[in-house]
């Protein structure tokens, strides 16, 4: 944060930015009904820069929001703007957070290259293109009421680009070209930014929730012809039975690292009677080593070539997956013999090696006896591999299957990768 910048709650508004919020809130839950829960459900944080000497450093017109869903309200910018301007934002914004943007964010997660900081206020290019790329997956859907965009909402035809498609998609049309360096907020790409609290959130249960039960109400309002679009297929996505495979494998992963590393911790890592401890607090993320994941491909012949980029594709949401742990990362090659392990950043960096006949076994011993130890190890197959009758000694094991017939062991954390009919 800046010299001369206060983060505070409501109360740091004054009366009359404080009634616009309010009022622009229960405006765009009246235009939106159906988005009413996840409206609600934002935290307000206010950003008061009026202590700093000069133009404020940040610009927080789009009223951007957190991952935890906080969003950050600038008295400045509550005054320039009039309500339904503001609902606009609001609506905008939990659309970021209803969608997953932050978790779909294809971008290399990597810091701004030299020269770039400069252009795009300390954000990558990557962080920026997304950026307008989810914006126009949300806007061409945004049919709510009296909602209007704002001339500063960008739109596929303002860039030639068709709508209706998603921010994927713009993503690829847009690789190479000059985009707006709009910033809606860490909801966009999981990056955080410097006037953001530090602080927990709402957690993934929570949002969970508010996701289903605004799916809900998207239905209920198309089943009574009172809406059209594109949140049908959003909310489709939710409600159906195969929904969130990716928000599964992730959480896997991530609940892997969390139960390894907290072991690890609990048992070689007491905690000082004189620290916190003492006083019935302890902070176990002030102990954590860095998550370390390894993956182990099956490159064997019965992977078909779709399986296998898709698999490709897998390791950059592994990696999104379990954030800081990038470094850490190695992947395995494995047919009917396990290949030498490969340091990866970016998935399109690995080199793919095998195509004979299968035996996972062979790729999970190699990982488990990578050092440092790997916590995790995560697998992504066809599944028709034989298994070892048990887990090797230490990390856990998360495999994504990618065929319906395929086989997971019963010691694993098994997740069903179908992306049937997806972009
Ligand atoms: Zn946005």
């Amino acid at each position: 944060m800046e010299p001369g910048v206060r983060l505070t709650g409501l109360e740091g508004l004054p009366p009359d930015a404080s009634q616009k919020w309010a009022a622009a809130r229960v405006w765009a839950a009246s235009q939106a009904p159906y988005l009413a829960t996840a409206l609600l459900a934002l935290q307000p944080l206010v950003v008061d820069q009026s202590g700093v000497d000069g133009d404020p450093p940040y610009d927080l017109s789009r009223l951007p929001v957190d991952r935890g869903w906080r969003v950050y309200l600038d008295p400045y910018v509550l005054d320039d703007l009039d309500v339904p301007t503001i609902g606009y934002w609001l609506v905008h914004q939990v659309a970021h957070l209803l969608r997953d943007h932050a978790g779909r964010f294809p971008g290399s997660g990597a810091p701004p290259a030299e020269g770039e900081g400069d252009l795009f206020g300390r954000r990558s290019a990557d962080s920026v293109r997304w950026n307008v790329s989810a914006d126009m997956e949300i806007n061409d859907d945004l049919e709510a009421g009296e909602v209007k965009l704002p001339p500063e909402a960008p739109l596929p035809e303002q860039l030639e680009l068709p709508d209706s498609w998603l921010a994927e998609q713009y993503w690829h049309a847009l690789e190479g070209r000059e985009v707006p360096a709009v910033d809606c907020g860490s909801a966009t790409d999981a990056r955080p930014r410097d006037w953001e609290t530090h602080q927990p959130g709402l957690d993934g249960p929570s949002t969970g929730l508010i996701r289903r039960e605004v799916a809900r109400r998207v239905k209920e309002a198309l089943e009574a012809g009172r809406m059209t679009g594109g949140w049908a297929r959003w909310a489709e996505e939710v409600l159906s039975p195969k929904e969130n495979w990716r928000q599964q494998f992730a959480s896997a992963i991530r609940r892997g690292v969390a139960d390894a590393v907290g072991r690890v911790d609990f048992t070689y890592e007491r905690p000082s009677r004189r620290s916190g401890a003492a006083q019935g607090v302890i902070l176990p993320s002030m102990r954590q080593p860095l998550p370390r994941v390894a993956i182990v491909i099956d490159t064997s012949a019965s992977m078909r070539q779709e399986q296998l980029a898709q698999a490709l594709g897998e390791v950059n949401g592994v990696v999104r997956a379990v954030g800081v742990g990038r470094r850490e990362l190695h992947v395995i090659c494995c047919d009917e013999r396990a290949y030498d392990a490969q340091r990866v950043l970016d998935a399109r960096a690995l080199r793919l090696e095998g195509g004979g006949g299968t035996d996972l076994g062979e790729g999970l011993r190699a990982a488990s006896e990578l050092r440092p130890r790997p916590h995790v190890l995560v697998v992504l197959t066809d599944g028709h591999t034989p298994w070892p009758d048990r887990p090797p000694a230490g990390p856990r094991v998360v495999v994504g299957v990618l065929d319906a017939d395929g086989s997971a062991p019963g010691w694993a954390k098994r997740v069903m990768i179908d992306t049937g009919g997806e972009k």
